[in-house]
């Protein structure tokens, strides 16, 4: 794919919604609240829209999963998944917010590698976020997560606002 302008709030609100009809469509029980919280003046940023959107998919996914879990021990707990962007010292900075289940201290330095999975066969391949990584990485972006197991989780993903 190409690099070409792309609303990434769009993009953000595109795949959050698939990502949430996706599950739903498995799983009639499932409920979660969306939020979105954005930026508008971030405008277009240049990047494969495919290639980010495949990241943003994944994001999406992990959370409404991780939020899914939750939901199956506590019955009176509210799941909820946001996507914020902003600007941040010269990035477009996106965040993915769930308050799922969050990822113990001693798996999170894993969960970068290609096939790390915490799923049952057949439920994740484990490569959802070593190839978000490489693909953020080949944006000239970054990728990163604050968690604490238990609470949720915040995947950051940065991105130049400006080819270099
Ligand atoms: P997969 O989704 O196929 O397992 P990923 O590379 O997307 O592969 O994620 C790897 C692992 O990281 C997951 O199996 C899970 O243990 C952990 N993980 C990723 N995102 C989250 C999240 N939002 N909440 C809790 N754990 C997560
Ligand atoms: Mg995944």
């Amino acid at each position: 794919g190409q690099k070409e302008p792309t609303n990434i709030n769009g993009l953000c609100e595109e795949y959050l919604r698939l990502s949430f009809h996706g599950l739903r469509a498995k799983d009639k029980a499932f409920n979660a609240e969306i939020e979105t919280d954005f930026d508008e003046s971030i405008g277009r940023i240049n990047v494969v829209p495919q290639e980010i959107g495949r990241v943003l998919l994944n994001l999406f996914n992990n959370a409404f999963y991780a939020v899914n879990e939750k939901q199956k021990l506590d019955g009176t707990f509210k799941p909820t998944v946001t996507v914020a962007t902003r600007i941040e010292n010269g990035m477009a900075v996106i965040r993915v917010i769930d308050n799922g289940t969050g990822i113990p201290q001693h798996i999170v330095d894993k969960i970068f590698q290609p096939f790390f999975t915490t799923k049952p066969a057949g439920q994740g391949t484990g490569l959802g976020l070593s190839m978000s990584y490489d693909v953020v990485k080949a944006h000239g972006g970054a990728i990163k997560v604050e968690t604490k197991e238990g609470q949720g989780s915040v995947f950051v993903v940065e991105l130049p606002l400006k080819d270099a």
